[in-house]
C-alpha cells in the first residue's frame, strides 16, 4: 500500500527558563494510504507535539528530521505553501469541539466560511457540501440544523460537526487528537464507528491521539506506542495487542478493562516518566520495567524487529545485549 505521510528522525524540543524539554526525540512512522495509525501514550509522552509537528502548529521548535507528504517536507516548508496543504489536504480535529466552534455563528456559517476559505466554491456550491457532510457524518434534518447555534447541540453532535468541517475540503490525510476523550461511552462509540464509516467512503488516512489503547481495538490498522518523546513500539493491531513485546505496551495492556475477563483486576504501571529537561541516556523506561538489565542503563536500545508488521526498542528482543560489556566502574 502507497505512502502518505512519512516522518524521519523527528526531533521537537520547548525552550524554556530552566532549560530545554526534549518531548520528542528521534520519532519514526510511516503513515498508508487509507489506513488509520493509532499513537498511544500517557500525557507528556509526545504524541499531541508529533500531531501538531505535522501540521506545523507546536509551539516547540523542530531541531531535526523530516515530514514527507506529496513530495514536500512539511518540516521545512515555506509557511505560505504549508498554510495551502493545512485544512484543506492535512486537517486536523480536536479533543474539545466547543473549543473550536465559534459559538456566536450559526453551524452553517462557520461550515460554508470554511469551504469557500480553502476552495473556489461559491456560497450556494458550498452550502450544498455542507448540507452533504452534515449528512455523511449523521446529523439528520441537515438543512435545519444549519441555522443553529453549536450550543444547541450536545457533545456528541458538535463533535460530529467537527469532524464534518475537518472534511470539507476533502483531505487525504486527517490527525484526531483524543476526539473522544470529552465523550461518555456509548457516544465514544459512536464516533469512532463514525470514523470508520467515513474512511471506508472518503478513503482518508487517519492518525488518532489517545492515551487509551481500549479506544484504538475498535479502528486502529496499526499502533505506535509512545514513550518519553519515542516510538518504543509499532505494529499492526493483532501483533501489538495479542504479542506486545516492550514492557511498557505490556504495562498499558493491564491496565485496559477487558468485557471478556471481568473479574480480572486492573494493574496500573507504577511510577513516573523520566524528567525530558535531561532524558536518560539509557532506555527511558528502565526505572519502572521490571526487566530492566544494566545494558539498559548504558545504552538506548536499538530497533528490533519481530517481523515485517513489527517493531520494538527494546533489549529484551535483541540478542546483541549479551554481547554488550561495560567499563569496571572505580
Ligand atoms: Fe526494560 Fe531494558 Fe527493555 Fe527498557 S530496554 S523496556 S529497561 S528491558
Amino acid at each position: 500500500v502507497e505512502t502518505i505521510l512519512e516522518v524521519n528522525d523527528l526531533h521537537v524540543s520547548f525552550p524554556t527558563y530552566g532549560g530545554t524539554v526534549k518531548a520528542v526525540r528521534g520519532v519514526n512512522f510511516t503513515l498508508k494510504k487509507g489506513e488509520t495509525l493509532a499513537i498511544v501514550g500517557e500525557s507528556g509522552c509526545g504524541k499531541t507535539v508529533t500531531s501538531e509537528s505535522i501540521m506545523r502548529l507546536t509551539t516547540g521548535d523542530i531541531v531535526k528530521g523530516a515530514i514527507l507528504f506529496n513530495g514536500h517536507d512539511l518540516a521545512t516548508l515555506p509557511e505560505k505553501e504549508l498554510r495551502k496543504i493545512r485544512g484543506s489536504d492535512i486537517s486536523m480535529i480536536f479533543q474539545d469541539p466547543m473549543t473550536s466552534l465559534n459559538p456566536t455563528i450559526t453551524i452553517g456559517s462557520q461550515l460554508i466560511e470554511g469551504i469557500t476559505q480553502h476552495t473556489h466554491k461559491s456560497k450556494s456550491e458550498a452550502k450544498e457540501v455542507a448540507l452533504e457532510m452534515l449528512d455523511l457524518v449523521g446529523i439528520a434534518n441537515p438543512s435545519e440544523r444549519l441555522k443553529q447555534y453549536p450550543h444547541q447541540f450536545s457533545g456528541g453532535m458538535r463533535q460530529r460537526i467537527m469532524i464534518a468541517m475537518s472534511l470539507v475540503c476533502n483531505p487525504s490525510v486527517l490527525i484526531a487528537d483524543e476526539p473522544t476523550t470529552a465523550l461518555d461511552v456509548t457516544i465514544q462509540a459512536q464516533i469512532l464507528e463514525l470514523f470508520k464509516k467515513i474512511q471506508k467512503e472518503t478513503g482518508v488516512s487517519i492518525i488518532l491521539i489517545t492515551h487509551d489503547l481500549g479506544v484504538v481495538a475498535q479502528v486502529a490498522d496499526r499502533i505506535a506506542i509512545m514513550y518519553a518523546g519515542k516510538v518504543v513500539e509499532i505494529g499492526n493491531r493483532q501483533e501489538i495487542f495479542y504479542r506486545p513485546q516492550h514492557p511498557y505496551t505490556r504495562g498499558l495492556l493491564r491496565s485496559v478493562p477487558r468485557i471478556d475477563k471481568e473479574e480480572e483486576a486492573l494493574i496500573p504501571i507504577p511510577g513516573t516518566p523520566p524528567d525530558l529537561f535531561s532524558p536518560p541516556k539509557g532506555c527511558p523506561f528502565m526505572a519502572r520495567c521490571d526487566q530492566a538489565m544494566e545494558v539498559c542503563d548504558h545504552y538506548y536500545p536499538l530497533t528490533s524487529h519481530i517481523n515485517d508488521h513489527h517493531k520494538v526498542d527494546c533489549w529484551l528482543q535483541d540478542e546483541r545485549a549479551k554481547k554488550v560489556t561495560f567499563a569496571t566502574k572505580g
